[in-house]
């Protein structure tokens, strides 16, 4: 009944569990949600107030489909202030969040028959978006073992002859793991000779911990500028996930088939939106660092609460927000087998949402998001620890 390309592309898999905690909340349940994807706090003040001011300025109607001139600037000047690396406007389309800037590089690169490689565990829209638009995904594992390190070996050697792109995401989600620079330019130098495409998403940017060097854009721009994509998020920076921006820098002639793609589908963002994230990124960046400060404080406890249990062994996220703790020490065949029964069990007992690492392609984990209170962490941690040790006895008895 359905277009084809539909066949091969999953509906994400925390519906369900997310369904079920809107069920038991509707009910009066006390839920503790750690499934959040995306800050809790407030887009900052000055924000919203250009975004009032536009619209009292009627600045209301439709824009230029890549975005206003003097936003697409500000991005520039961004970028050379961060990066050091130059850039034009005529090289930066705004989009309706990091997801289209991911969507619009898919449109307009991907072929039926092209394979493009990604780590995982990954977020589950690269390999979907890759899948909608008929391409091949192919996925290079990483290992908790070693930080989820991305290697470049790895991933060079899943390049064929099909190979149109490689898609890095760093700070990743949902392992918060950061991709070095020396690995980045390795796989930047092997695309380039490959003819083959580098596309960085840096939605989480901004959230970073320790002062680590992680210069990507120019690194891309020094091994592979021809054909390099970056994709931006003012979403998770300036908590800003509703407003719905980001943008491309990507060469100019494909932003600009960007732009046909986008001017023949969704048009211009929001202009409100467009004037909001121009205070965000031209004004105070205080509120990034007061963010940044309070989710380390969040990283830190959970992080310790939830590794007291042996069961639970989890690496130190570098970036974003979120924990994925290995909980495989407290499965069994006999019991709770999965990450996924994990989850439900822990909903149905303890009322806690998490995401199941099947999700990230990585059966064994959690998504745990710190995108919540200091109190719902405390409490959440307390359920999980206590379910945790529910669990502790019927998986000793299993191995005797
Ligand atoms: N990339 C990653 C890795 C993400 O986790 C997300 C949001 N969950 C995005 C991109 C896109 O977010 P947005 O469309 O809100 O910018």
């Amino acid at each position: 009944m359905f277009a084809q390309r539909l066949a091969q592309v999953s509906a994400s898999a925390t519906l369900k569990v997310a369904a079920e905690a809107e069920r038991l909340r509707r009910a009066g349940v006390n839920v503790v949600d750690f499934s959040a994807g995306e800050p809790d706090f407030p887009t900052p003040e000055h924000v919203k107030a250009a975004g009032k001011a536009a619209i009292d300025a009627n600045f209301t109607r439709y824009t230029a489909a890549p975005g206003i001139p003097e936003l697409r600037e500000a991005i520039c000047a961004r970028y050379k202030r961060d990066y050091g690396i130059e850039i034009t406007a005529a090289e930066v389309l705004m989009t309706n969040g990091g997801k289209q800037a991911l969507f619009n590089a898919a449109l307009a690169l991907f072929d039926p028959g092209d394979e493009v490689i990604t780590h995982a565990p990954y977020w589950p829209t690269i390999p979907e978006q890759v899948k909608l638009v008929g391409a091949k995904p192919v996925i290079v594992p990483t290992r908790s073992e070693d930080g989820f390190a991305v290697h470049a070996d790895a991933m060079i050697k899943a390049i064929t002859p099909k190979t149109k792109a490689i898609i890095i995401n760093s700070p990743g989600n949902p392992t918060g793991a950061l991709v070095d620079e020396a690995t980045t330019a390795a796989i930047t130098d092997a695309a380039a000779k490959h003819g083959i495409w580098t596309i960085v998403d840096l939605c989480y940017e901004q959230l970073i911990y320790e002062p680590v060097p992680h210069n990507l854009p120019k690194v891309l721009f020094d091994g592979n500028r021809a054909r390099t994509v970056i994709c931006g998020s003012a979403s998770k920076s300036y908590a800003m996930t509703g407003w719905r921006c980001g943008w491309t820098i990507a060469p100019k002639e494909l932003t600009g088939a960007f732009n046909v793609i986008q001017g023949q589908s969704t048009s211009n963002i929001c202009s409100i939106t467009q004037k909001a994230t121009l205070a965000a990124i031209t004004g105070s960046q205080d509120a990034v660092t007061v963010m940044l400060d309070e989710y380390r404080r969040r990283r830190d406890n959970i992080h310790a609460w939830l590794t007291a249990n042996p069961g639970i062994k989890c690496v130190k996220p570098s970036g974003a927000f979120y924990l994925f703790p290995d909980i495989s020490g407290l499965l069994s065949p006999d019991g709770v087998k999965t990450s996924t029964d994990f989850a439900a069990a822990l909903l149905e007992q303890e009322h806690v949402v998490v995401t199941p690492g099947e999700a990230f392609d990585a059966t064994g984990y959690l998504r745990i998001s710190y995108a919540t209170s200091m109190e719902q962490l405390r409490e959440g941690a307390t359920r999980i620890l206590r379910f945790a040790e529910s669990l502790q006895p019927a998986k000793a008895s299993a191995s005797r």
